[in-house]
């Protein structure tokens, strides 16, 4: 019996021990170590998620498990810029690329919500758009690997590096937990790893265009989401 085919009869009350153990035993370990006991343990039933804002993760995931799925949610509203970084990543680096689409286009959520939700309701816009199809997106796997680090913001400064999605009765891995924006640079540099265009436009973090601004002077990375309004998560990790 293959090590995957062990995690399969797992319950989830066992996938959230491993996970919990993992996130003990692997907090200083390198995000390269932390994916290969996550490709290990998991094989196929592993993915990546990326809002292609930089292709990092990706980029990590497909050392240690070559042709690794990579999930992207295709929203209707990003930049041009994100879904050219996509395509880019699809073209140049050893990954499958799963495009994510919701249920309806922009202009059927227009037809039945009327227009601009995300400026009335954006809780329910990303319920829509994102929450709903990454969960069903994410139905065939166990383990889904982020890019989440405690520095993003301070709803994030507790992310362990491997964690028990309660959401979704799923592992999650945040290799770079632990990194800081100079570790990420650095890694970019390195490795010559595709990045969205904005992020060299002003941009600290990339989403939707309707919800999304350039940052001010001194801000945090994630003050240009969602500006003006109290939510500071799209509801897939908070
Ligand atoms: Fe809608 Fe904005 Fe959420 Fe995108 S980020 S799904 S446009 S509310």
């Amino acid at each position: 019996m293959t090590t995957t085919q062990h995690q399969e009869q797992r319950t989830d009350d066992e996938l959230r021990s491993l996970a919990e153990q993992a996130g003990r035993d692997l907090e200083d370990a390198s995000a390269l170590e932390i994916l290969q006991w996550t490709a290990a343990t998991f094989g196929k039933r592993f993915c990546v998620t990326s809002s292609m804002e930089d292709a990092v993760v990706a980029h990590l995931a497909s050392r240690a498990m070559p042709g690794v799925d990579v999930v992207f949610l295709d929203t209707g509203y990003h930049f041009p810029e994100t879904i050219g970084t996509r395509d880019a990543v699809e073209a140049v680096m050893n990954v499958n690329v799963l495009t994510l689409t919701p249920r309806q286009t922009v202009a059927e959520q227009d037809a039945e919500y009327g227009p601009r939700l995300h400026d009335r309701d954006p809780d329910l816009c990303c319920k829509l758009r994102k929450v709903t199809p990454l969960e069903e997106g994410l139905a065939p796997y166990a383990a889904w690997a982020t890019g989440l680090r405690r520095d993003d913001s301070p709803t994030r400064a507790n992310t362990p590096v491997v964690g028990w999605d309660e959401k979704r009765r799923k592992v999650k891995v945040s290799p770079i937990a632990r990194w800081t924006q100079e570790d990420v640079d650095a890694y970019v540099a390195e490795h010559g790893v595709l990045t969205n265009p904005l992020l060299m436009d002003g941009y600290g973090s990339v989403g939707c265009a309707p919800c999304t601004r350039r940052l001010l002077e001194g801000e945090d990375a994630r003050a240009g989401r969602w500006a003006g309004n109290a939510k500071t998560e799209c509801g897939i990790h908070g």
